[in-house]
Formats: structure tokens, C-alpha cells, sequence
């Protein structure tokens, strides 16, 4: 049973030397005012600057900080995970190192999830980013409802906290393409909104580049459903029900109706019309694969059928139905206060 006195921050580094300092003097300006114990796990994701070796100075004077250094660049996510694994606390929370999360809700994490919330998560009230990022971010997540089964809310962010049954089930995960936000929206549990305005960045650029926002939302796609590529079959499908009607209408009108309709089609149009059909099998036959390998995917990344919560929560039939209960968001200042 983990200590319920404390609480886990999973910190994923990647070329953070300057900002590690500071966040750590943010940090302990909140958590030492807080009831709990803290474990502050940094997780340095390869940095080719000297962000382990800041960490490494932290631990010198504060013993609460701990260093996991993965072999080279492995992502965020990843770091994230090797984090999660790693962390003893009754809850862990996840932040950046980029203080665009701010440490002052840590505070007004800990007591949602002491109010019962399995996880609470950070949404964006209002984000510092480019007119393109926005628009992309815009259709990321217009995409993703329309394609994914589970509900997706815009703007949350991996400023997380997780309480030790989500990290047990989390852990359990095994798939390798991992987005952890759609994975613990996959795992369910009682959630809590808290919504903040992002601060800038301190130092440094973020390091998701475009070409990696690109990967992550296509990623995000192909794991969240297969629909891009029962788009195809579909397509295929439509192709058929014009190319059939449409070649046997020109069979009997010409050949065995001898045109009575004087249409004079050539055997250019009839070649054009066999050669949609046949593209229109091709397509049927991608979408019919497709149906294959959602099972094969399915048994592939092999998720646990069901998550069991451990410690009954108990919701009020006025959650169940708005499903999203009434007191879990609350505005920008009031999480700020907090
Ligand atoms: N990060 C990481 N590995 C990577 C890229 C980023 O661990 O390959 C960390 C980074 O140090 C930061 C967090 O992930 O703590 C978010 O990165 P960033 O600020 O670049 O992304 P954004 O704020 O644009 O989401
Ligand atoms: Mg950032």
C-alpha cells in the first residue's frame, strides 16, 4: 500500500538545464507549504545540454529530488512512463519542466483528488501559441471526436494527477505507441477539471517541433481508431453502387437494346466504366483488410479488457447523467487563488 502521506511529481527533461533550477525553487515554494511528503522524479529523456547534472546538483541539498536518466531521446512520452513506473507516492502529478505549468496548483490538485477524483486534469483556459499551431490544434481536436470512441476534451494537458490505482492500471498498459493522455482518457475513472492560463515558456524552445506535432496527432489517429483507413473501404463501396448501376445500364442499353436511347456509347466509356468498377473492388477489399486489422490490433496491443476500481468512489446519480458533474470545472482565478 503506498504511503498515503505522499505524492509523486513525474518531471519529463529534455534540454532543460536553466528552467530546472527555477522550477525546483517554484516547486518547493508550494509543496512545503502542503500536509504531504513529496518525491520530485526527473526524468531526463537524453539531454545533450546539462539538465541531469542540474538535477544531480539538486539532489545535493534536497533529498527529496531523484534523477532517472533514460539512454538517449526516447520522447516524452516515454519519459512520462518510465516516470509513472517509477513513482511511490498514493497519487503522482505530471508537469513540464518548462513552468508553463503552474506549480500553484498542486495545491489545488491534491484536494480534488482528496475530494475523490481519480484524476484531475490541467485544461488550458487560454494558450500562448502560433496562429498555425492553433489551427492545427483546432483540427486535431475536431478530428478526434469525430473519430474516436471515447470522449476527448479539448485543450487538457498532460498536467495530471493520478492516483495510485490509475498508475497501477496505467503501468499495466503494454501497447509501445502510446499517447499518455489517450491513454488515461482510455482508462476512465472519476475525473476533475481545473482550468489555468499557460504561462510562457522560461528558457529555451519548446522542443515539439511541427514535424513532431505532425507524428504525435497521426499517431494519435491510427491508434485512437482505424478509420483512415475504412475511409478507403467506404470510398470503394460508393465507387461500387455508381460503377454497377451505371455499367449495366450501358450493357443493356447498348448491346442488348441496341440503343434504343441513340446515347452512342463507345467502347472507350464502357473500358472507363469496368476500370471505376474493378478501383471500386480494390477500395471495398482495403476497407474489408481494414476490418482484419482492427482485430489483429486489437489482440496486438493487448489492453487489459476491463480496469477495476480498486476503492469504491461513489457518484451521485446527478453525475451519472451529465457525466460530466457539475462542480468539476471552475474558472481560471478561482484555480489560481487555489
Ligand atoms: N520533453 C521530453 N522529451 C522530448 C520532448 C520534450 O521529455 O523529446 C519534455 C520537455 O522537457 C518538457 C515537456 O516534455 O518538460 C514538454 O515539452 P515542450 O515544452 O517542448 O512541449 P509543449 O509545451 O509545446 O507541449
Ligand atoms: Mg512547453
Amino acid at each position: 500500500m503506498a504511503d498515503q502521506k505522499l505524492i509523486s511529481l513525474v518531471i519529463p527533461v529534455y534540454n532543460e538545464a536553466p528552467n530546472i533550477p527555477l522550477l525546483h525553487q517554484e516547486l518547493i515554494k508550494h509543496i512545503d507549504a502542503l500536509p504531504y511528503q513529496f518525491e520530485i522524479l526527473f526524468v531526463d529523456d537524453g539531454s545533450s545540454d546539462n539538465s541531469a547534472m542540474a538535477v544531480d546538483k539538486l539532489t545535493e541539498t534536497d533529498n527529496r529530488v531523484q534523477l532517472i536518466q533514460l539512454a538517449r531521446n526516447f520522447g516524452k512520452e516515454a519519459a512520462v512512463s518510465a516516470g509513472l513506473r517509477s513513482t511511490q507516492g498514493a497519487a503522482a502529478i505530471i508537469m513540464d519542466a518548462d513552468l508553463q505549468m503552474p506549480p500553484k496548483l498542486i495545491g489545488q490538485f491534491i484536494r480534488r483528488w482528496k475530494e475523490g477524483a481519480e484524476i484531475v486534469i490541467g485544461v488550458f483556459a487560454e494558450r500562448n501559441m502560433s496562429p498555425l499551431k492553433r489551427l492545427g490544434a483546432h483540427s486535431f481536436y475536431w478530428i478526434m471526436q469525430t473519430i474516436a470512441h471515447s470522449k476527448i476534451t479539448p485543450n487538457a494537458t498532460d498536467f495530471r494527477l493520478l492516483d495510485r490505482q490509475v498508475i497501477q492500471a496505467f503501468n499495466s498498459l503494454t501497447e509501445r505507441n502510446r499517447i499518455t493522455r489517450g491513454l488515461i482518457d482510455w482508462l476512465g475513472f472519476k475525473r476533475s477539471y481545473v482550468h489555468f492560463k499557460q504561462e510562457a515558456r522560461r528558457y529555451g524552445q519548446p522542443t515539439y517541433t511541427y514535424r513532431k506535432l505532425i507524428t504525435l496527432a497521426v499517431n494519435s489517429f491510427t491508434s485512437y481508431s482505424l478509420i483512415p483507413l475504412k475511409l478507403a473501404g467506404y470510398m470503394g463501396l460508393f465507387i461500387l453502387t455508381i460503377s454497377i448501376p451505371a455499367g449495366l445500364f450501358m450493357y443493356v442499353e447498348k448491346y442488348l437494346l441496341d440503343d434504343p436511347l441513340n446515347l452512342l456509347f463507345s467502347g472507350t466509356d464502357m473500358l472507363a466504366i469496368l476500370i471505376l468498377f474493378l478501383v471500386g473492388v480494390v477500395l471495398a477489399c482495403l476497407g474489408l483488410i481494414a476490418l482484419y486489422i482492427a482485430h489483429i490490433h486489437a489482440e496486438v496491443i493487448n489492453r487489459p479488457l476491463y480496469v477495476v476500481r480498486q476503492s469504491p468512489t461513489f457518484i451521485t446519480p446527478a453525475e451519472v447523467k451529465g457525466r460530466e458533474p457539475v462542480k468539476q470545472t471552475m474558472r481560471v482565478e478561482e484555480a489560481l487563488e487555489g
